[in-house]
């Protein structure tokens, strides 16, 4: 998988706001953040996107789900938040590092754009 801005965070060759990491995965701040509270939940493991993870990455998919609830929980997020992954062109996808969008802070809104 190419190098992305994700794997320079990992690999703290540019710098980010971490919340919480663990062996497998990190959450750091959005630096564009669309919430008053926007994170970012990424596997270390370099996974293009949630359409490029195979059956072996169950656990870690599971574990980056639980990963977004607790951070969610230290945010003070507990009116509800919204969790939302981009797959690929037409899913908006800009950056090519499986990530998990922690939102929340405000009303989410529906259908999202
Ligand atoms: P995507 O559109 O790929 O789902 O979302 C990528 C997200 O990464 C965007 O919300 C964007 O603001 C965020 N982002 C891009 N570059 C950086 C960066 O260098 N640092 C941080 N913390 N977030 C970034």
């Amino acid at each position: 998988m190419a190098e992305t801005i994700f794997s320079k965070i990992i690999a703290r060759e540019i710098p980010a706001d971490i919340v919480f990491e663990d062996e497998t995965c990190l959450a750091f701040r959005d630096i564009q953040p669309q919430a008053p509270s926007h994170l970012l939940v990424i596997p270390k493991k370099p996974i293009v996107s949630l359409a490029d993870a195979d059956d072996q990455d169950e656990a870690l998919l599971g574990h980056l789900l639980r990963v977004c609830a607790k951070v969610a929980e230290q945010e003070g997020l507990q009116d509800g938040y919204r969790v939302v992954t981009n797959i690929g062109k037409q899913g908006g996808q800009l950056v090519l590092h499986l990530h998990l969008h922690v939102l929340g802070g405000r009303q989410m809104n529906w259908p999202p754009g």
